[in-house]
């Protein structure tokens, strides 16, 4: 191998926010630790990328959010959040509509200006599904016809969804469309948590303060150097994919995938807000990102006069693309489930993070993750 390095108490494979998080709190308990990372740069998916003086989230836009002040306090340490609130658009045919589903959209959808209207236009169109619906929405479609009625549905629902997980709504599990928020109040906040924002200078100076003084090597792949590597460590901590820790042998687990297409636009304001979803059939990606806006507010959107824009095509994985979110169907929970058996049986080596547990976790989750397995081993109280 072409390192000469010395034993260490964890090596950790993987710099995103589990790897690097874990990694901080060892360090801080007084382990040796050693983070190694396949890509060019640290961060896992909330690395950013500077353009043209912009912070561009290279692996889709990244909006933290939590409840849990321990967390929310935790990040705080290291940089401060500003005071970006996600509130997206929707472009059905050039017509645009607030999201998430509240009541400035049933003003634009339907010039209702009331709550009570709201609430019995709703109640109309859902009488009008339920004739022709069975009682337990069996898919996304009854679903979202049962909470939200057909108009809707049909402008912000059913061409947005098709297109990102490329199926007909009548094939996907009802769930996913319940993660929505539904409310009789004018607010366009797309989360209901306490706490929100993007740190102020980008997810890079969080991820550069959590592993201050902590051995890191990028460009390097833990597969390349298996047996080296473990060798050198008491325990191993692992956040690449767990198909890929064993080889395949029970074969591949499945992923959805995005494709971002970037550009740099001689404007200062392409498009007036972060994100832009267009939820008709007819354009082919699902929403345009405009970066600035995630730290620009106001006037201060005009100071740079560029900007930077990314289309987001979905597509279905195949080898050689980005793993992005873990498809949680049974067939591939089952899958999952033979390689964790094996996980379960390992000594001193741990799992943990979106690919190695195959879990669509958020960041903040994904911190808390971090935090119990450093509990577990002892190294935090
Ligand atoms: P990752 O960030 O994927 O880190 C794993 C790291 O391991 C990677 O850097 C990888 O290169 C490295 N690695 C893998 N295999 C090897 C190997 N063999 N050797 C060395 N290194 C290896 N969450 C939110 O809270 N808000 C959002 O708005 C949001 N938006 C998202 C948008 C998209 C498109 C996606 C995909 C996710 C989004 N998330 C969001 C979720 C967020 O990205 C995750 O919660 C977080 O990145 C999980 O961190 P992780 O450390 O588990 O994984
Ligand atoms: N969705 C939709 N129209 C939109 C935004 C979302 O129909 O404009 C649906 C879509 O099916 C999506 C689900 O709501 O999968 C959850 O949305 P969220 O933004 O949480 O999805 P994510 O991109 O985080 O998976």
């Amino acid at each position: 191998m072409a390192f000469v390095m010395r034993s260490v108490d964890y090596l950790i494979v993987g710099s995103g926010l589990f790897g690097s998080v874990f990694a901080y709190h060892a360090k801080r308990a007084g382990k040796r630790c050693l983070l190694i990372e396949k890509r060019p740069y640290l961060g896992g998916n909330v690395y950013c990328e500077k353009v043209e003086g912009i912070n561009v989230h290279k692996y889709g836009a990244h909006i933290f959010h939590t409840s849990n002040k321990a967390v929310w306090d935790f990040v705080n340490q290291f940089v401060e959040f500003n005071r970006y609130t996600n509130s997206p658009v929707a472009n059905y045919k050039g017509r645009l509509y607030n999201l998430p589903f509240n009541m400035n959209t049933f003003y634009q959808m339907w010039g209702i200006t009331t709550p009570e209207e709201a609430m019995q236009k709703i109640e109309e169109q859902k009488r009008v599904a339920r004739e022709d619906l069975t009682e337990e929405p069996c898919n996304l479609e009854e679903q979202a016809l049962q909470l939200v009625g057909s108009d809707i549905y049909e402008t912000l629902i059913k061409g947005y969804t098709e297109k990102q997980w490329g199926r007909p709504c009548s094939e996907l599990p009802a769930f996913i469309i319940r993660r929505l928020p539904l409310r009789f109040v004018f607010d366009n906040n797309y989360f209901n948590d306490i706490y929100q924002g993007i740190p102020i200078g980008g997810y890079n100076k969080l991820i550069n303060a959590l592993l201050e003084g902590i051995e890191t090597r990028e460009d390097t792949d833990f597969f390349e150097h298996r047996e080296e590597f473990l060798s050198l460590a008491k325990t191993l901590v692992y956040t690449g994919p767990i198909d890929e820790f064993y080889d395949y042998r029970f074969g591949r687990l499945q992923y959805r995938t995005v494709r971002f297409e970037q550009e740099v636009l001689d404007v200062p304001n392409f498009q007036g807000n972060a994100v832009v979803n267009y939820t008709d059939r007819e354009v082919p990606y699902t929403r345009i990102i405009e970066h600035k806006h995630f730290e620009c507010f106001g006037q201060a959107v005009y100071d740079n006069t560029k900007t930077v824009i990314s289309r987001e095509y979905s597509v279905e994985f195949s080898d050689g693309m980005e793993p992005y979110y873990p498809v949680n169907d049974e067939k591939n929970t089952a899958l999952y489930n033979q390689y964790k058996a094996l996980a379960d049986q390992e000594q001193n080596v741990y799992f943990g993070g979106r690919l190695a547990e195959y879990k669509y976790y958020d960041m903040a989750p994904t911190i808390e993750r971090a935090m119990s397995l450093a509990k577990e081993l002892g190294i935090i109280s």
